[in-house]
């Protein structure tokens, strides 16, 4: 559900541009568009999200969610946008097998991360004037301590996690 969830918002905002714009999303099995993917621009986001393991019903909540949302370069035709979930194990079924459970964000959230991304393709890709603004705290990222499991954690084994010190592009 999560991603057409990101694809209604997505549709609706984007609306705005004289362009067709699309959201797809690459699965993180898919080894060569990932590839591919790492010479694009990208914008990251990092937030709080619920994860709801369908193995076995386990669910949590981390502040560490992390999403990238690839679009195009300079000399690219413009029009596609791809989403990439970066997940988390479930601590309690991930000894067998790694599987990662895709992060569910707050639609407060996903729709702010894409008016975010749209404001940033009018700057790049229609030449639009950038206006500073007042740096909001996200308020949830903060309600949420605790160590960060970086044995569970997708990005963590990918050296692209905010948590990670030396961070790779992902
Ligand atoms: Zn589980
Ligand atoms: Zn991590």
């Amino acid at each position: 559900m999560s991603f057409i969830e990101w694809r209604t918002l997505f549709d609706d905002i984007f609306d705005g541009y004289s362009d067709e714009w699309t959201l797809t999303y690459v699965h993180r099995n898919d080894k060569i568009q990932n590839q591919n993917l790492k010479n694009k621009r990208r914008m990251e986001r990092t937030g709080y999200a619920k994860f709801y393991c369908s193995k076995c019903w386990n669910s949590w909540a981390s502040a560490k969610a992390k999403v990238v949302l690839y679009y195009p370069n300079a000399n690219e035709p413009l029009g596609r946008i791809t989403l990439r979930f970066f997940g988390q194990q479930c601590r309690k079924c991930s000894r067998n097998k790694i599987y990662f459970v895709n992060p569910e964000f707050d639609e407060d959230w996903i729709e702010s991360t894409l008016e975010k991304l749209y404001e940033r393709i009018g700057w790049f890709c229609y030449g639009k004037e950038r206006l500073t603004k007042p740096i909001k705290n996200d308020q949830q990222a903060n309600n949420i301590e605790g160590p960060h499991e970086k044995a569970l954690c997708e990005a963590c084994q990918l050296g692209c996690c905010d948590q990670t010190s030396i961070k790779k592009n992902c």
